[in-house]
Order: C-alpha cells, then structure tokens, then sequence
C-alpha cells in the first residue's frame, strides 16, 4: 500500500518557479551550488543533532556528498546522508517559501530587477534551482528519525507528489531529469568545474563518479603562510556567497583569554546601500570546525553584519542549542575578543593605507557611525575609526579625530563640530566665525546621525566632544583679541545702554519665540545667531527627533 498524495505549490512558489524557469537560464550552473549548499546543509544540522542524540537512524553510515552522471539517461544525482525529510518536511520545505534562501531572493527580485540584475546571484535561489535544468525532479529522503522514507516529484509546473517509498538509508537524494538544453551537465568535466568554483570549500567530501573533488579541511585552521591569495579569495566568495573580491581580510589565532581562530571579509560593496533592505549577518560560529550557528546573531554586534567570514573557538560547548548562544556568558566573551581584534585591525590598516581606509569608510561607515550610538562597549575603538570632514581638511577628505588632536593648540580643551547641509552651508554660516578667527579647527558634520554619534561618544582622547551651537559655549580669548577689543574695534560698538535697550526690544519682539536673548562675544561678521539652550541635544538632533514623532 503505497499511499501518493498530490499538493499544489504555494502561490509564491509557482511565482518563483515561474522566474526560474523563465528567466534565470543563463545562470544555470548555481543549480549545482544551490544543491550541494543544501546536502552540505544538511550534514551540518545532523552532525550537530547526532552529538547529543541516544541513537540516531544509520548512525554508522559516513557523512558525505556524492554525485552521480548518466549521460545516456541525462540524469545528474546529487545525495547526501544528512538529516533527511520525513514526510511532513518534504511537504512543508519542497512546497512554500517559507524557508529563507528563496524568501530573501524574492524579497529582492523585484528590486533587482531595477537594478543590476546580476546582483541576483547573491542571493541564492534555493532548492527551486534544480528546474533551471531540470524537466523533472525527484526527491527521495528518509529523516535522521528512522520514520519512513518518501519521494517527492515535480516537474514544476504547479504540483508536486509524495510517495512512501521503501529501501531508503538516512539522507537525501536529489534526481534530476536533465532539460534538453542542459544534457551538459550530466559531463563530468562540467560539472567538476563547477564544483571546482563554487564549492571547493564545502566541508564535506564531495565524490563525484566515485572520486573525491574538494579539499575537506577547514580554511581558516590552516596556517597563514599556507593559504594563497586566491585560495583566501575563493573561500571569501563561498561563505559570503559574494561574486566580487574582499576588501579587507582578518585571519587570526588566539589562545587566550580564549581559543580562537576566525577569518573574517569586509566585502567591497556595501548591499543595503543598493536598497536591498537589511542584510543578514554573514559571520558562522563553529566550535571544533563544526558549524553551531550559520549566519549567527550572536557572534558579532549587529553593526558588524557586513561581515563575511567564520569564527571557530574550541571553548564552545559543542552541543550548545541554537537560543542558548543567545545569553551565554562565552559567546559574549567571544564577541567582544573578535570585535576588538577586528576593530584594532581596521585602525592599523588605516595607519597603513589611509586613501584605501577612505574607501572603506564612504563604503561601511555608516555601519561603525551605527555601532557608535548603539553600543557603548566598543566606544573608544570606534572613535578612532571615525572620519569627518572639518575647515581644516580638504572637501571630501575627510580627517581622523585623532588628527584633528594634533592640531590642537595647547590651550584648547575641547573638539568641536557643527552640523550643516553642506560644507558650502556650514561656512557660510555664523556659528564658524569665531572659530575661523581664532584659527581652532571645527568639525562639519555633513549627516543627521554624525551628531547621535559625537553626543554618544561624549569625548575622545579625554577632550570633551562639543557641538558649537550651544548657547553656553565658551572659548578664551586669546591675547590678540583683547588688546583688539580695546583698541580700534571697540569703537564701533554700541554702548552699553544701546545694547540693553536692543536687548529688550528683542525680547519684547520675539516674545515666546526663543527662551533668550543674550550679547554674545562669539559673533564677528554677523548680527545675530540662534543657538541652543539646554547643550544636551543639538539643534540637529531635535529636528531629526521631530520628525520622528511625525
Ligand atoms: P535554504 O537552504 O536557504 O533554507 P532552500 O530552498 O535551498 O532554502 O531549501 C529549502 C529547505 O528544504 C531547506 O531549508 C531544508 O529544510 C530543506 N532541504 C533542502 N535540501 C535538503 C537536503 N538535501 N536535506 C535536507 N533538507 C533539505
Ligand atoms: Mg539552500
């Protein structure tokens, strides 16, 4: 008694089966990628459950990827002895798009089709990848739980069946009818290449007609002077799932305070700057090479998710559950070991190649500038990482606060800065006079947050961080300016009945308008400036606040 039921795609699904089939044709060799990504998948989630289960189903059976070509028939297969389906997995997985592979390429499509449509390739399309070549598809999997094994078929079009189907050993086997115009790639050299590009880096044997076609051994345990530039390049576009070059590379060991070793990527492009909405973060925690947390939430901030890359500690506990990474004290530990090593990283490659830093920064900094108002543990490395412009940088160059430090007279105490649209804007404007005057560098910061994020940082280098429209500001003045005061300049000044009369009429005028009116010595071209009362939020900051709260 064979019992075959029949479903119909999710409405998104047939949608994105559609475009797979239709659209995606000239990419077709990610088939092969998407598939082996998924068995390779798969072994993980079960060399992970079988560590802390009793019994699991074919616990003997060794854990691997095999691929195997028949030419007449033109038929790839591609199986693994991972965790398997049982039937309501293959129902629920091999239907909806529930699943995040193919949700996230959806989500993005419709965006990438306004933009540069090999973009899409970054996104993985997931298990529908197998249509591209294929006219039909059977998938025969027994789950890791020793229920019974089932098939599913498909020729895409709509429906897809399920049939119990006996004989099955633990794992999955993914049986590809070729499409006429793809018999291809049931040719071991084709599909060898392919390998070859993709997945090198897969940390599972891969056999394809019987012959091993990747190196297993984890990357990032080898030893430095080992790895070749292409070989670091190469891994970089497997786990980033990236098709362009690192930017930056980190590889690093540690044995204390923990055992560490991680390689981590700054990409070159900078994707949520496309519009593709937030990324996920693109960092995998192992623990003796093996994978504990893909994608993981809690190895690095939240500001560092453009990062690519792994980390591996043999201090984890490897049977840690996924919620449990979530408060546990090591993880923490590690996170904060791999960001300040990651952050002393990037300031010393600044020191070493500042014009290739600015890249970065125009890049990725709007990441650091979020990290400096969210996180407090990582202020002081951040701060250095900062790049403004300032009246003394050049237009679009922009300078270290660090820098601007060694500018500083003896008798300054404080770093300034003043937000304002433009460059153009802010120096025509009367809150830089007396600074230009007195010849003290004053930062620009040319974006709403910059201000959340020198507010946040409150000081750098012990040197108070003060925004220049503040009412209370206070700056001594030099010799110059007094002896100035008392000579000629004073003569063109109103008295002191005058300026208590003007005063007053101001007020009277302005009524409810401005909590004050005060004479101020800061002004030297222009009559008057509005600035801001209470010195906590800058006058940017409140504008930004108010329409917030629209
Ligand atoms: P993703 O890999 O991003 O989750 P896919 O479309 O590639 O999305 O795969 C969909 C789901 O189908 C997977 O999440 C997994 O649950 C299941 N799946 C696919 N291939 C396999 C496989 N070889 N073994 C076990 N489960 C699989
Ligand atoms: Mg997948």
């Amino acid at each position: 008694t064979t019992k075959t039921t029949t479903h119909e795609f999710q409405a998104e699904t047939k949608k994105l089966l559609d475009i797979v089939i239709n659209s995606l044709y000239t990419e077709r060799d990610v088939f092969i990628r998407e598939l082996i990504s998924n068995a390779s998948d798969a072994l993980e989630k079960y060399r992970h459950e079988s560590l802390t289960a009793d019994e699991p189903f074919d616990g003997h059976v060794p854990l691997e990827i095999t691929i195997a070509l028949d030419e007449k028939e033109h038929t790839i297969t591609i199986a693994d002895t991972g965790i398997g389906m049982n039937r309501s997995e293959l129902e629920h997985n091999l239907g909806t798009i529930a699943h995040s592979g193919s949700n996230t390429f959806l989500t993005h499509l419709a965006e990438a089709a306004k933009k540069d449509v090999s973009l899409i390739g970054q996104f993985g399309v997931g298990f529908y990848a197998a249509f591209m070549a294929g006219k039909k598809v059977r998938v025969q999997s027994r789950s890791w739980d020793g229920s019974e094994g089932h098939e599913w078929v498909s020729d895409g079009s709509g429906t897809f069946s399920i049939t119990e189907m006996e004989g099955l050993r633990r794992g999955t086997k993914i049986i590809i009818d070729l499409k006429e115009d793809a018999h291809d790639y049931a040719q071991k050299w084709m599909v060898e290449s392919i390998i070859k590009r993709y997945s090198s880096f897969v940390p599972f044997p891969i056999k394809l007609e019987g012959e091993t076609v990747n190196t297993v051994q984890a990357i990032w345990t080898r030893n430095r002077s080992d790895i070749t530039e292409e070989e670091y390049t190469e891994f970089y576009k497997f786990v980033g799932n990236a098709s362009d070059e690192p930017a930056y590379r980190l590889h690093f060991s540690a044995d204390a305070p923990l055992m560490i070793n991680a390689l981590l990527f700054v990409p070159k492009e900078n994707f949520e700057m496309f519009g593709f909405g937030k990324m996920d973060p693109g960092v995998n925690l192992y623990c003796q090479r093996i994978l504990i947390d893909q994608h993981s939430k809690n190895i690095l901030p939240e500001w560092l998710r453009f990062l690519k890359g792994v980390v591996d500690s043999e201090d984890m506990p490897l049977n840690i559950s996924r919620q449990a990474l979530q408060d546990n004290a090591l993880v923490s530990k590690l996170r904060k070991v791999v960001t300040k090593r990651f952050l002393k990283y990037l300031d010393e490659e600044a020191k070493k190649d500042e014009e290739k830093y600015l890249e970065f920064w125009k890049t990725f900094g709007i990441f650091l500038k979020e990290g400096a108002t969210s996180d407090y543990e990582f202020q002081k490395e951040l701060g250095k990482l900062l790049r403004f412009e300032s009246s003394k940088s050049e237009a679009g160059k922009p300078v270290s606060l660090a820098d601007y430090v060694l500018r500083m007279s003896p008798e300054q105490e404080a770093i300034y800065y003043i937000n304002g649209p433009s460059r153009v804007a802010i120096e025509a404007g009367p809150y830089v006079e007396m600074f230009k005057k007195k010849g003290i560098e004053i930062i620009y910061t040319l974006e709403p947050i910059d201000d959340f994020v020198l507010s946040h940082l409150g000081e750098f280098d012990g040197k108070k961080l003060v925004s220049a429209d503040r009412a209370d500001l206070d700056i001594p003045q030099t010799e110059e300016e007094k002896s100035e005061e008392a000579g000629d300049a004073a003569d063109q000044k109103l008295d002191a009945d005058s300026t208590e009369t003007l005063v007053s009429w101001l007020k009277e005028t302005l009524k409810d308008q401005v909590k004050d009116v005060i004479v101020s010595k800061r002004l030297v071209d222009s009559p008057a400036m509005i600035v801001n009362p209470d010195g906590y939020m800058t006058s940017t900051m409140e504008r930004v606040l108010a329409a917030s709260r629209v």
